[in-house]
Order: C-alpha cells, then sequence, then structure tokens
C-alpha cells in the first residue's frame, strides 16, 4: 500500500473518520495534530461505516460529498484524504505495520452497532502498540455519563433525562479547530488512483429514481455547506429569539418551503452538536438577557440525545422482538400494501407527495415524517413500524440508527409513549390541508395532480369525473383510488390497539415501557403547529379513530 520512502521518524498519527466528518470541533483530530507529527486522515468503507449497509442513493452520494469535502479542505495545507475500500481489520494492521503508526484517534461512534467494531479495533491498537484516542463529540453528553448517573439505567422519561443531564452539567464548549500548518503530509503522486474517493456506482449504490438527479431541495453533503447553513439558521432564530419566539422552524411547519434543517449535517458530524447547541444557548442569552434560559431553546436537540441515550445498551432498539421498550404489536403483513405505501401510491396525495419527497430529495418535514409514519402503522394501514424504519433508513439523508428506530416505535405507539394513552390519528386528509394550505407541496411532488382545483386536491376521489377529467387526472387511472377507506381503518385500528393494552392491563404484568411525563412534553415531541399542545389533545388536525364522517366532510371546503 505504501512504499518505504513514505515511512518516517517523525511520530506518525492515523485519524480515522467516520462519523464526526468535519475540522471544526473535533477533539479527536485535535489530539492528532497535537504532536506536530505525520498525519493520515483516513475513512474505511468496510460495508458498514456511518450506516452504508442500509444507505440509498441519497445518503450515500451526501456521504461522499462529505468526503470530497474534507479532501479539498485538507489540500489547501497539502494534505489529503485516504480512502480505502475493504476489510477494516486488514487494513487498520497494514497501515500500522508500514507507516510504523504511534496513534490512531478517531470520534467516538456512541451507538450500540458500533461497540463490537470498536472494541476490536482497541484490541489492535494494543497488539500493535498504538495508542487509541477516542473522543465524544457527536453527542452533547456522553451517554455512558447519563447511565452512570442514573444509577447505571436509561432514564426512562424525557424529563428525567433533563434532571441527569442537568446534574451531569453543561454539555461542553466546542474545541478550537486544529492547526493543520504543524503537521506534516505525504503524499503520493498516484494517490487519487490509490486512495481516491470512490464513485458511487463503484460502491454498487445507483440511483432508485430519476428524480433524484433533479431534486428541488439540492442537499449537499459536507462541513463547509452545512457551516453556511448554519450561519443562516442562526439569523432566523436570532430573528424568533427576537419576537419572543423559539423554534422557528416547528412553531410555523412550512412543508413546501427551503427547509432550515441541519439534521444531516448532525447526522453525519459535518456539523458540531455543540457548536448548535452552544450557538443557539448564548444567542438566546444575549438577545433575552432579562428572560431566563428555559429547555425550549435546544429542546430538540435534546430529544435527539435521549434516543442516543435511550439505545446505548440496547442492541435490539431497531426491533420489535428482544426489545424490552417495545410493546410487541401483532402487526399485519402485507407486501403489497407496503410497497404502494413506499412507492407513494396510497391514492391519499398529502401521503404521496411526503413519500416521493423522501425518496427523491432524502428529507422531509417533522411534520410530515408524522404523516407518513402513522398512516403505515397504527393509523391506517395496520403494518410493522420495522417496515417503515428500513424505508426510512434507505433513504432519509438524516436516518440514524437510534434516532430513526426511536421516533418509530414512538409514532407507531410501540415505546416512549404511556402505555398507549395517546391513540388519536392524523387524518391523511385534513393534516395535509392544514400543513399545505395552498397545496403546493402536493403539486411540486404529484405533478399528476397539477391542475386539480384546491377543493378537491387533499382527496381527488371526490371530484366529480368531469373536474378529473379536466384536469387531466382521472382517478383510478392517473393516480390511485385510495388504498383505505380511513375512517374504517382507523376505526378497526383504534379497537387493534384497545385490545393490545387491555391485554396488557390483564397480564398484570409491568410495563416496562418508557414514556412521556407529560403532555408537554409530547407536545414538543409532536411539534403541533400554533398549539403546540401535540395529538394528546383535541386538534383539529388529528381525527378521532372512532369518528369516520370527520375527513369526507373535510373534502369539501
Ligand atoms: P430542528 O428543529 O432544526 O431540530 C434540530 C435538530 O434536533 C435536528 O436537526 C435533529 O438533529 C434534532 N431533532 C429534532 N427533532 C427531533 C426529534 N423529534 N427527535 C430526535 N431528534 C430531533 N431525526 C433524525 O435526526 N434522524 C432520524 O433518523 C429521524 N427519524 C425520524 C423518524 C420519524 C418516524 C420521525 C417522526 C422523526 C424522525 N426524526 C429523525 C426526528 C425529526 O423529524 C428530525 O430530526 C427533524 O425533522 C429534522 O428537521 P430539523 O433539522 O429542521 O429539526
Ligand atoms: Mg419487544
Amino acid at each position: 500500500m505504501f512504499n518505504a520512502n513514505l515511512v518516517s521518524d517523525k511520530p506518525v498519527c492515523i485519524h480515522w473518520f467516520r462519523h464526526g466528518l468535519r475540522l471544526h470541533d473535533n477533539p479527536a483530530l485535535l489530539n492528532a495534530v497535537e504532536d506536530g507529527g505525520e498525519l493520515y486522515p483516513i475513512f474505511i468503507f468496510d460495508g458498514e461505516v456511518a450506516g452504508t449497509r442500509t444507505a440509498g442513493y441519497n445518503r450515500m452520494r451526501f456521504l461522499l460529498e462529505s468526503l470530497r469535502d474534507l479532501d479539498e479542505q485538507f489540500i489547501k495545507d497539502g494534505g489529503r484524504l485516504f480512502v480505502f475500500i475493504g476489510h477494516l481489520v486488514t487494513i487498520l494492521s497494514k497501515l500500522f505495520r508500514e507507516l510504523s503508526v504511534s496513534k490512531l484517534t478517531f470520534d467516538a461512534d456512541v451507538e450500540a452497532i458500533w461497540h463490537e467494531r470498536d472494541t476490536q479495533v482497541r484490541r489492535l491498537c494494543e497488539e500493535y502498540n498504538v495508542e487509541c484516542v477516542e473522543k465524544v463529540s457527536h453527542v452533547l453528553w456522553d451517554p455512558q455519563v447519563i447511565l452512570q448517573n442514573n444509577g447505571g439505567n436509561p432514564p426512562l422519561t424525557f424529563s428525567l433525562f433533563n434532571k441527569v443531564a442537568t446534574a451531569v452539567g453543561d454539555p461542553p464548549r466546542p474545541v478550537a479547530s486544529p492547526d493543520l500548518s504543524k503537521i506534516t503530509f505525504k503524499i503520493k503522486s498516484d494517490h487519487d488512483e490509490l486512495f481516491g474517493i470512490p464513485d458511487i456506482n463503484s460502491l454498487g449504490v445507483f440511483a432508485e429514481s430519476e428524480e433524484q438527479d433533479q431534486r428541488h431541495n439540492d442537499w449537499k453533503g459536507g462541513e463547509s455547506k452545512a457551516l453556511v447553513l448554519f450561519q443562516h439558521r442562526m439569523r432566523v432564530e436570532a430573528m424568533a429569539f427576537s419576537c419572543g419566539n423559539v423554534m422557528p422552524n416547528q412553531t410555523f411547519p412550512a412543508v413546501a418551503g427551503p427547509p432550515l434543517s441541519l439534521s444531516a449535517y448532525l447526522r453525519f458530524g459535518c456539523l458540531s452538536i455543540r457548536k448548535f447547541y452552544w450557538a443557539l444557548r448564548d444567542t438566546f442569552v444575549q438577545l433575552n438577557p432579562r428572560k431566563a434560559f428555559t429547555i425550549s431553546v435546544i429542546g430538540q436537540l435534546v430529544w435527539r440525545e435521549y434516543f442516543y441515550t435511550m439505545s446505548v445498551n440496547n442492541i435490539n432498539f431497531d426491533k420489535m422482538e428482544s426489545n424490552p421498550i417495545c410493546l410487541n404489536i401483532p402487526w399485519h403483513e402485507d407486501k403489497e400494501k407496503l410497497r404502494r405505501w413506499e412507492q407513494g401510491e396510497t391514492g391519499f396525495p398529502w401521503i404521496d407527495a411526503i413519500m416521493k419527497q423522501l425518496k427523491s430529495e432524502g428529507w422531509i418535514h417533522h411534520v410530515c415524517r408524522h404523516a407518513t409514519s402513522t398512516f403505515l402503522t397504527r393509523g391506517d394501514l395496520w403494518l410493522s413500524w420495522e417496515e417503515g424504519l428500513k424505508v426510512f433508513d434507505k433513504y432519509l439523508l438524516d436516518a440514524d440508527w437510534s434516532v430513526c428506530a426511536g421516533s418509530w416505535m414512538w409514532m407507531s405507539s410501540s415505546a416512549f409513549e404511556k402505555t398507549l394513552q395517546c391513540l388519536k390519528c392524523y387524518c391523511p386528509v385534513r393534516y395535509g390541508r392544514k400543513m399545505d394550505p395552498a397545496g403546493v407541496y402536493i403539486r411540486r411532488y404529484l405533478p399528476v395532480l397539477k391542475d386539480m382545483p384546491l377543493r378537491y386536491l387533499f382527496g381527488p376521489w371526490k371530484a366529480p369525473k368531469s373536474v378529473q377529467e379536466k384536469a387531466r387526472c382521472v382517478i383510478g387511472e392517473d393516480y390511485p383510488e385510495p388504498m383505505v377507506d380511513h375512517g374504517k381503518a382507523s376505526t378497526e385500528n383504534y379497537s387493534r390497539m384497545m385490545e393490545v393494552k387491555n391485554k396488557l392491563i390483564a397480564s398484570g404484568r409491568r410495563i416496562d415501557h418508557c414514556g412521556p411525563a407529560s403532555s408537554e412534553e409530547v407536545s414538543m415531541f409532536v411539534w403541533m403547529p400554533g398549539t403546540h399542545k401535540g395529538t394528546c389533545s383535541s386538534d383539529m388536525e388529528t381525527c378521532e379513530a372512532t369518528d369516520s364522517t370527520v375527513c369526507d366532510e373535510l373534502v369539501e371546503i
């Protein structure tokens, strides 16, 4: 791999990128450059790294863009990123030997699925007498520290999590950026050929649809883009703080507007969570010197922490069976229904537009995630959340192991919900109309409906045949009939859920199942615009499962 003239007498350090794809606030990388020796920044495609096993085209492209951005940043200081494809241990051992490596540094991957790999790598370091430096900066609080401070257990409610985190203390502030001018890089002239960033197709990943190359919102991976978007986001936050608001993109969820999200950048570590947290907190305090800082300013970031912590010692967190916090619910199996949902062919334009956006762009707003996940599970189709998770895991840019599974469990009432108390479902007609009142979102992602009058856009099967013909969208020919009768299906599913609940109560067994401590907690998670009261209230976006007429009425404006 390397020839002898690359070997040096200076200390040689490898910084191994997995997540944490950034130079700023990267304590492990900072440690790597401290000795002022030789640095090899590497990335290894081992078939698993950074969730690549389940990643489809969107997320793999985002990852490759992020690696290109890192490479370009190293080039500015005379370095390069070294990319390898193959078996992790074989590659690392070879590098340790050939480069006489003295230190390996990496940002800790805190999720349970990475523990075994990293234990193996720590052992390998011992074997080769390589110092192994691992730093936690992908999360605000080290989940193991939270657990230690909670008697060794994950805190079962969000408010308990907050209490424990408060007792642990403020999260660390970001560290300085590394001074790459202090270190030596040794680059070979055939670097690109040997260690260049691979083409996406050579990794066996291909576009799943043409739309993926004609995205309306063109997410591009990498730290440079993350920092530009971060500056913009902070301007929006500052404006909201000045007007007495917090969480601007949730209070006014603009599903068709330019997204303010940084979630994919946080997921790959292109943006430091600690940088985001402290910027929000400092800006709030600066603009509101007389107001107390409360969790609502940074609440969403803490939900992310909560899911990371809840999953940290639970290798089955993404499964129903053998997952102690997940209720076993007898979901149906139906491949055709699942296919129609995934393809955006349910016949409900709001749900289908969401699925089209997910598949083509890899990002959908939180309210859209709610709508489509309840539709698949307890709302309409009664299919397993594990199937929904697989689809999100393929297409979503920000899908990570813990947050995605945790959110699916919550949305399907499988966990994070107090003994199935919150059973109202979202109406796929009414909720859509509320979130996309002018129909811009639906028309953008479902062009087949672009000429359908707004009056029928959310329930086009209700349009008279002449209106359908005029809109060049005949239901059943150009666009599918609704695959379920929402009123009927949601009523049946409500009864099924009550049955699950009654059986649980009759069994007398303690439900080892985490849940929200209060309705405020639910509303923080659920983001109901305007009300912030959540699905447990009688918001007009949700519908009583027992009321089958409500959705039909709403087709008429
Ligand atoms: P912001 O309001 O800007 O929030 C800031 C950051 O906080 C987000 O970028 C994200 O990192 C975190 N965050 C926000 N809301 C939540 C939440 N409810 N739970 C945990 N973290 C949160 N988020 C992911 O990051 N990865 C996932 O795989 C994921 N899967 C989801 C699956 C389902 C079924 C649902 C309902 C939600 C899921 N979410 C996931 C949570 C949430 O929808 C996204 O984090 C959010 O939409 C990202 O938009 P934003 O960056 O504008 O959020
Ligand atoms: Mg279970």
